[in-house]
């Protein structure tokens, strides 16, 4: 069952539009950012990967009002052209980009980084995770001629080592690198490119990794906070960056993990 919690409504977005990439339940980050961000006023287009996630998808999406999704699968330059076309003659031009993809094998996933990578699994995972950012990101700033802010999601498994997160986490590091790249290219035409680095949450990415379950554990009791990382704070976090609290912030890796990021050593029990 997705955490819920009491969503802040106001009018920080209202005006605003834009797409959300990376829905496929109510579990995904991508949704209990966009469910913030839809209280707050924000008109959203959700792009789905396939056929088979629509079923599940709509009904969230229609839960919020909203009608608007478009498949798209990022690795298919036709299904890209295609879906921010579509955006494009929508509404002409947009105000936020959300993207909440990655994907690695689950071979990949576990085990030995060195053993386990291969040229494929390598190439498909940063294609898919890392790729695909910067290609929605080029083509969501055509259509952003006043400024606009992008966001993508990223974990700690970048800039330190997790146990299985492998070449995710090298995939991961680059989709960070990414971020400030694409924030130096776009910035001068006021777009904020940021991201936010979540700690393990409960989701259908996480049940990929094996032993994912005990990064949860993990990450709650290590963490500065004790508590798990809410879905609250993560979607809070994003209409932070995407509405206009968020101005003067670009290229920036925001921590949403209860402080777990700023731990060196976990507490111990006295000898
Ligand atoms: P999720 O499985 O709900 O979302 C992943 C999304 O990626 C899905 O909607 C899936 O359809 C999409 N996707 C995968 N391949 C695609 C393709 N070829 N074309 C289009 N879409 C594709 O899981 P999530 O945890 O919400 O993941 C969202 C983001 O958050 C990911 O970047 C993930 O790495 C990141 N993240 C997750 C956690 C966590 O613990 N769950 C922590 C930090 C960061």
């Amino acid at each position: 069952m997705a955490e819920d919690w009491n969503l802040p409504a106001g009018d920080l977005m209202k005006g605003k539009r834009g797409i959300v990439m990376g829905v496929a339940n109510q579990n995904s980050i991508a949704w209990g950012i966009s469910r913030q961000l839809a209280a707050q006023g924000a008109e959203i287009a959700f792009t789905y990967q396939g056929e088979t996630l629509e079923r599940r998808v709509r009904p969230l999406v229609e839960s919020i009002g909203m009608e608007t999704m478009i498949p798209a699968d990022v690795t298919d330059d036709a299904s890209m052209d295609a879906a921010f076309e579509q955006v494009k003659d929508k509404w002409g031009k947009i105000d936020f980009l959300v993207h909440s993809i990655a994907f690695a094998g689950k071979d990949e996933l576990q085990g030995s980084m060195v053993e386990n990578t291969t040229r494929e699994g390598f190439r498909r995972a940063m294609d898919i995770s890392v790729f695909s950012f910067i290609d929605a990101s080029r083509r969501a700033a055509a259509l952003m001629p006043d400024g606009g802010s992008i966001m993508c999601m990223t974990y700690l498994g970048a800039e330190r080592t997790v146990p299985s997160y492998n070449v995710m986490g090298v995939a991961k590091a680059a989709l960070e690198a990414a971020t400030r790249y694409a924030a130096r290219d776009l910035g001068p035409q006021g777009i904020r490119v940021n991201a936010i680095s979540a700690g393990a949450m409960r989701t259908l990415s996480l049940a990929g990794i094996k032993g994912g379950k005990s990064l949860m554990g993990t990450g709650r009791d290590w963490s500065l906070l004790k508590e798990d990382t809410s879905m609250e704070g993560v979607a809070g976090c994003a209409l932070y960056l995407l509405s206009p609290l968020g101005r003067s912030i670009a290229g920036e890796v925001i921590h949403v993990d209860a402080g777990y990021h700023a731990v060196g050593v976990p507490d111990m029990s006295e000898d």
